[in-house]
């Protein structure tokens, strides 16, 4: 099979009709063989009756149902696990990303050999409360994850199947695949401008708060990647920072206080300083401690992203 389109979706039972023709229509046109995947994040309209019917009268569409919401990572996730083309397009099912954009998509990556296209909405028709902030956001974490991508979180992206098969996308990471996809050794990420349609009915399902878990979810994200297999390299590296510092500004205390007899040590406002430093890198190196031992018995700490055995 070429092509598995997934679509992660809550309450869009307008949008559903519409997009499953747009993308039928592009599928003929270009004679794939394809399958339309469904998510339904447990949305409470008419959405589930819609995918039922259109699953009824055409063998293309699959799809899956939640039985609550558990976010567009979760459908994503679960949709990636069901996928049979060689390729996986995703897009959101609002009808803002367009069908037309996924053959040449596919070019990219059956030809110039990608292993991710992410579409990148150079004209975009959203709120201004959006796109500014999506600017800053795009430029920290291309900045800190070393993955630069205009539109790092664009709905409409293409896949080599063994990208969207090894990954893990949990939490609100869907924001961050192509940083995922990077730790897991796939670099050949490419990016197509593509078109971009206002919400054509109802509204957008994230608030205000997808800027800070965003935030969180990018702190975690570089962590995990470069400390996960070896969290003490990490909490182990400031704790001796902070117990050098402390231990230093200790000793100089000790010594000035022994052999030059200064007044109280508790009025010197650096005592408190070195203190706080001794007991803050003490706790860094338990932590380090713990992770250490909890990633011990974790089942991901010896798993790799193998290409290839012979
Ligand atoms: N979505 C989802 N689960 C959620 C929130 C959103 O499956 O908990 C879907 C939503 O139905 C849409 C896509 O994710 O298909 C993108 O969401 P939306 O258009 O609301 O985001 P925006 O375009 O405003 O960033
Ligand atoms: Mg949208």
């Amino acid at each position: 099979m070429n092509i598995s389109v997934v679509i992660p979706l809550l309450n869009e039972d307008e949008s559903i009709p519409e997009l499953y023709a747009w993308i039928t229509k592009v599928m003929n046109a270009n004679n794939y063989s394809y399958e339309i995947i469904f998510v339904d994040d447990g949305s409470t309209d008419k959405s589930w009756r819609e995918i039922e019917a259109l699953s009824k009268s055409d063998n293309h569409v699959r799809g899956i149902k939640f039985r609550r919401n558990y976010g567009k990572s979760a459908a994503l996730h679960e949709g990636f696990q069901h996928t049979r083309g060689d390729v996986v397009i995703t897009m959101d099912a609002d009808l803002q990303d367009s069908p037309e954009e996924i053959p040449e998509m596919y070019d990219m990556i059956v030809k110039d050999g990608y292993d991710i296209v992410s579409g990148w909405k150079k004209k975009r028709y959203d709120p201004i409360s959006k796109t500014i902030p999506t600017k800053i956001y795009n430029g920290v974490t291309g900045w800190m994850s070393g993955v630069k991508l205009h539109d790092m979180n664009c709905g409409l992206k293409a896949y080599k199947s063994d990208v969207v098969k090894s990954i893990e996308v949990y939490g609100e990471m869907h924001r961050y695949i192509p940083v995922l996809a990077k730790w897991s050794g796939f670099n050949k990420i490419g990016e197509k401008v593509v078109q971009h349609q206002a919400r054509k009915y109802g509204k957008t399902k994230f608030g205000m708060s997808r800027f800070i878990y965003g935030f969180l979810d990018l702190a975690s994200i570089m962590f995990i990647g470069k400390f996960g297999k070896r969290p003490m390299h990490f909490f182990g590296a400031l704790g001796i920072v902070l117990l050098a510092i402390g231990f230093a500004i200790l000793l100089y205390l000790s010594i000035d206080k022994i052999f030059y007899k200064t007044a109280n040590i508790n009025d010197r406002p650096i005592f408190f300083f070195g203190i706080l430093s001794v007991i803050v890198g003490v706790q860094l190196f338990i932590a380090g401690f713990l992770a250490e031992l909890i990633t011990r018995n974790s089942y991901d700490r010896n798993k790799y992203s193998i290409e290839k055995i012979i």
